[in-house]
């Protein structure tokens, strides 16, 4: 199946949301669809190279992140918004448009050496998958690639990751 047309047929545009400007895309009616889900999970699983773990960014990226781990037989990190994990932990910040935010994994969460791909839905900025890139390495691990459903080209998120990027779809 061509994965390209099948994200464009079930993850629609809303436009001007969550602000004027911003075209959203909306990912629930690819997880509503059950076979499209598969074969995009499997496309995404087939392109992260040879990794020892996955990664994955609340929220959404959880979705994507579990499915690809489980399909490659690894294990997968939840990396959470800060102040939701007891505990000792490592942490990134990173800014935003307006303010900053932080990432969280539990400490020892990830390996010394393990190898690691970040998975996410979206790539707009870069922001949010550079600062789990940076989070992997702080632990130890050795970032092979960095996965997502969509990549909004114009943003220029593939600038800022000095990892290889798989986009399953470029807009
Ligand atoms: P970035 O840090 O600017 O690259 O933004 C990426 C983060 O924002 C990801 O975690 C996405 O889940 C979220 N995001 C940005 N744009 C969209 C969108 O159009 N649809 C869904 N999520 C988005």
């Amino acid at each position: 199946p061509d994965v390209t047309d099948l994200v464009d047929r079930t993850v629609p545009v809303v436009a001007d949301w969550p602000e004027p400007g911003v075209q959203f895309r909306d990912i629930s009616p690819l997880l509503a669809d059950p076979q499209a889900f598969a074969t995009v999970a499997d496309a995404m699983a087939q392109a992260t190279g040879e990794v020892d773990l996955v990664l994955g960014v609340e929220a959404r990226g959880f979705l994507f992140g579990l499915a690809v781990a489980e399909r490659l037989g690894v294990g997968f990190v939840p990396v959470r918004k800060a102040g939701k994990l007891p505990g000792s932990t490592e942490s990134v910040s990173y800014d935003l448009e307006y303010g900053s935010a932080t990432i969280e994994v539990p400490s020892g969460a990830v390996a010394p050496g393990q190898r690691v791909a970040v998975v996410d839905d979206v790539l707009a900025t870069g922001g949010t998958l550079a600062a789990t890139v940076e989070l992997a390495r702080r632990c130890g691990g050795e970032v092979v690639s960095a996965v997502v459903l969509i990549e909004i080209e114009a943003l220029g998120g593939r600038a800022v990751l000095d990892v290889p990027l798989a986009a399953l779809r470029t807009y």
